[in-house]
């Protein structure tokens, strides 16, 4: 139910299309809190690949017009719903998920899809912990099944998903590899709990990964360009290996029989996917490794609202990506 006096700046997509379907409009009525749900003024939001693929109509699930793209809000709550019991007014917040769109001042959302920011996160920080992170403990945990001393390569490690996993990965004793495509890119990799970086750019990087394997290849592959890269992370894999396919853009030729003599397995991953159990798993590991100080979302680029075509074009089109781009509202 809306309420009756109060408006707000907010994108909203009437049709499906190119970036240029975002329209910002400055009348959209400020939402009000059904029993369960809060009221959120929206600080930062984070810019996630999917919302490109939604706004495209190019993708399995897609939202019914007109609608405000946006799942991982950051801010303050304004209000709060008649049997809210977690939150009051002036808490602050992050979301993984929200009900009226998270490109907005201000978002609705269940109260079960809202967490507590901790104090040392800053809001441009708590819009980057959604996506990207619960991906990347599914990717590595709930899908890969993996182990400590394990050697994990995060193939696209510069971006959103890419800083979260290698994070997650050193903080529980993997040996972590990660690539990005300029040096800008590789040194914030290494920052950011690789022990190893390589540029995806160079021709010979997949050949200095397996030396630097000793040889005997990486056991679990987080890939963000299987379109690109799963035919090579097929032959760099261990025995027993994992290639998990978290970004796709588009089909590959592989060779099935690089799967048969490492007995190796190509699983895809889809965070939507993901049990009411397994988020809990999720958020527990996340909340313990931000208390513990090794969960320390990095973000890169900021644009504000009015910007919104152009953020969708550049986090598709360009390359150099150094952490999680966010609307700051
Ligand atoms: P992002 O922030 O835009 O980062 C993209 C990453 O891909 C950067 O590290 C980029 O490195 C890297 N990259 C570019 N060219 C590459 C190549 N040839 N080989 C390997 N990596 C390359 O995107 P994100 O938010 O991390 O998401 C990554 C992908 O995962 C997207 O396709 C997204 O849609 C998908 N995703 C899937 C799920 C799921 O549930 N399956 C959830 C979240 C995201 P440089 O820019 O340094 O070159």
């Amino acid at each position: 139910m809306a309420s009756v006096n109060r408006l707000m700046r907010a994108i909203r997509v009437f049709e499906f299309g190119k970036p240029e379907v975002l329209k910002l409009c400055p009348d959209v009525p400020v939402p009000s809190p059904g029993e369960t749900q809060v009221l959120i003024r929206v600080h930062a939001c984070g810019i996630n690949p999917v919302e490109t693929y939604i706004r495209a109509g190019a993708y399995a699930r897609i939202p019914s017009l007109p609608y405000t793209p946006g799942s991982d809000v950051s801010g303050v709550i304004e209000q709060v719903g008649k049997n809210v019991t977690s939150f009051k007014n002036g808490d602050r917040v992050f979301t993984t998920g929200t009900i009226t769109g998270g490109y907005a001042e201000y978002a609705l959302a269940s109260e079960d899809t809202v967490y507590h920011l901790p104090d040392q996160l800053s809001f441009k920080q708590g819009a980057a912990i959604s996506v990207p992170y619960f991906t990347a403990y599914r990717a590595l945990f709930q899908k890969a099944h993996g182990k400590p001393g394990e050697v994990v390569l995060v193939h696209g490690a510069s971006g959103g998903v890419g800083i979260a996993a290698c994070q997650i990965a050193r903080a529980y004793g993997f040996q972590v590899f990660g690539t990005a495509g300029t040096p800008e890119g590789l040194d914030l990799v290494l920052k950011n709990g690789a022990h190893k970086a390589f540029n995806h750019r160079e021709k010979d990087y997949i050949d200095k990964i397996q030396e630097a394997s000793g040889g005997r290849g990486i056991d679990v592959i987080l890939e963000m360009l299987s379109n690109v890269n799963l035919s090579n992370d097929l032959k760099l894999l261990a025995a027993g290996g994992r290639v998990i396919i978290v970004g796709c853009r588009g089909p590959i030729e592989i060779n099935p029989r690089d799967t048969m003599a490492k007995e190796s397995s190509i699983i895809g991953v889809s965070l939507f996917s993901a049990t009411k159990e397994e988020k809990a798993e999720s958020s527990a590991a996340l909340f313990a490794g931000m208390e513990a100080g090794w969960l320390r979302p990095l973000t890169g680029p900021e644009y504000p609202l009015e910007k919104a075509a152009q953020a969708h074009v550049d986090i598709i089109q360009t390359g150099g990506a150094t952490g999680k781009m966010v609307f700051v509202i």
